[in-house]
């Protein structure tokens, strides 16, 4: 009797030895150097592409829609021929020969975009000095003004999302002095019975400085109202003739 206890307590004994011992070596085995711990964050999978950049150029993969030269991405809105000049690498509002749209249509965008106010309005006020804007999807207006000292509604003033959202700031320069717009822009979603399921939100940066910070576009520009959305798929890029000699010049669009 006393010899089987001798005998089951060190089985009990070397089983827990090798218990010991095991548990020993798996903790050992789970103390990871640093690296190792550091390598558990690392994701290597999707790889961002190339996109080439200098100072000078716009990105590698961005479609240019003005190179100083013609007018061959752009159209009339009737279709026809766009009749705005081209003048010392500038595109320049022809007054009353109509908005001028890309051949081609966009959806979701990074636009690139600089212009300049016209010294001749300089004596107009408000809604009346250097007026354009850039109609995203042929729709939805970010204002161009001369809002250099000029008075006007602030939901009507440069940078602004025409009568929906006033810019974050005035960062305009004077007339006669190049200025551009960085814009992001996610166009509205509709489902297939037309039925809005998400509407487009727009990001702007004016000379640098953010004038609009991921805003939600109630529905198309309006001077009158605020119409409701309707259902459209990628549209292009719209340009406005308000009468005001505006000019333009680098524009591009990555496309998102
Ligand atoms: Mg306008």
């Amino acid at each position: 009797m006393q010899a089987k206890t001798i005998k089951k307590n060190t089985v009990l004994t070397i089983v827990s030895l090798c218990c010991f011992v095991l548990g020993f070596e798996a903790a050992a085995k789970e103390k990871k150097e640093p690296w190792e711990l550091a390598q558990e964050t690392e994701v290597w999978e999707p790889v961002p592409k190339v996109v080439t950049t200098s100072e000078k150029n716009p990105p590698s993969d961005a479609v240019v829609l003005f190179d100083g030269k013609s007018l061959d991405q752009w159209q009339g809105v009737d279709g026809g021929a766009a009749r705005w000049h081209v003048d010392k690498g500038a595109m320049v509002v022809a007054p009353k020969t109509g908005d001028i749209r890309t051949k081609e249509t966009f959806c979701d965008i990074q636009l690139h975009i600089e212009w300049k106010s016209p010294k001749e309005t300089r004596g107009l006020e408000g809604q009346g000095r250097g007026n354009s804007g850039v109609f995203l999807q042929e729709r939805y207006e970010v204002q161009i003004l001369d809002s250099y000292k000029n008075e006007t509604y602030p939901n009507g003033q440069a940078a602004s999302v025409y009568k929906q959202s006033i810019p974050l700031a005035n960062a305009s320069r004077g007339p006669d002095v190049w200025q551009n717009y960085d814009i992001i822009f996610r166009s509205p979603r509709f489902d297939e019975e037309g039925t809005l399921i998400k509407p487009a939100y727009v990001t702007v940066l004016h000379n640098g400085v953010l004038v609009q910070d991921h805003v939600e576009i109630q529905g198309p520009t309006s001077w009158i109202g605020q119409p409701p959305y309707e259902a459209h798929g990628c549209a292009p890029l719209r340009l406005q003739d308000h009468g005001n000699p505006v000019s333009f010049r680098n524009i591009w669009v990555r496309k998102l």
